[in-house]
């Protein structure tokens, strides 16, 4: 008998989280109100399995007080290097007990290594269901963001691009994302978020400022924000390196892309983002 599958379908900034069983996928962000609404989703669970460690998804991993287990490459949480400090996002510190690799099974689920946006990030897959829970690495109408600066950003594309294939080798009937609704047409999303890469490889740049658009959302989640905060945040140097620029402009420029499609509106003297978010 397999469990049934549940899911918190979250807001920005936070992840989605998913119950299978007793066991949890995924934590949301680091909010004392996040954390509130995963302790009563959470009520019985067991143990906490981590898609990767980035804030939105482990934010809620140390307040559980359960078991965790996340792959290897990001099971010492004491590396300096966890959770991509240079996002400028902080989270609980939590530790990991249980360092999954390739093929190892957790509860009803088996590990699928898909690194690409993190070193250690994985997939999670549910057989009986044909379910793979697939943190970031695959979406309904948009793609996951590309590192472009940051420890892991070398490679990262070409690694993003092969753990799409990874998951699609498996021939899913379904991916549970973790951002946005669940994912029931597969080869479609696989095709969408493979063309979408192909631009990326083939102009860098749109990489990066597709990145710089959804950070910087998540950032005015958060908090409203004024230029020049958002301009002094980690990533913005790193990004605007990237792009040749510097970080206000590359700012300033994304902010109005983001104001004309009405994603972002002018406070005063902060922005807001208009988007529904936690
Ligand atoms: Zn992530």
């Amino acid at each position: 008998m397999s469990s049934q599958i549940t899911i918190d379908g979250r807001l920005g900034p936070s992840a989605n989280t998913v119950r299978v069983g007793t066991l949890l996928v995924d934590t949301g962000s680091g909010t004392e109100a996040s954390i509130a609404r995963l302790r009563s989703f959470a009520h019985g669970v067991e143990s906490v399995a981590l898609t990767h460690f980035h804030a939105d998804h482990a934010g809620g991993a140390a307040a559980l007080g359960l078991p965790i287990a996340a792959h290897e490459a990001e099971a010492d949480t004491t590396d300096p290097r966890t959770g991509d400090p240079w996002l400028g996002f902080e989270i609980p510190p939590y530790r990991v007990d249980r360092a999954l690799r390739h093929g190892d099974t957790v509860g009803e689920l088996v590990v699928v290594h898909t690194p690409g946006q993190t070193p250690g990030h994985v997939a999670y897959w549910h057989e009986p269901t044909r379910t793979a829970i697939t943190g970031d690495l695959m979406q309904q109408g948009d793609v996951a963001w590309v590192p472009f600066g940051g420890p892991w950003a070398d490679g990262a594309l070409a690694r993003m691009v092969e753990s799409v294939r990874t998951v699609a080798a498996l021939r899913p009937a379904r991916c549970i994302s973790g951002h946005g609704p669940p994912v029931d047409d597969v080869p479609a999303a696989v095709e969408f978020t493979l063309r979408r890469y192909e631009q990326f490889a083939a102009e860098p740049q749109r990489a990066v400022w597709h990145a710089v658009r959804r950070a910087l959302v998540s950032h005015l989640m958060i908090q409203p924000l004024s230029a020049a905060q958002l301009a002094a945040l980690p990533w913005a140097p790193v990004a605007a390196e990237a792009l040749g620029e510097s970080p206000r402009v590359i700012i300033d420029r994304a902010l109005a892309g983001l104001e004309q499609r009405g994603v972002v509106a002018r406070g005063t003297p902060e922005w807001v983002t208009t988007l529904p978010h936690e």
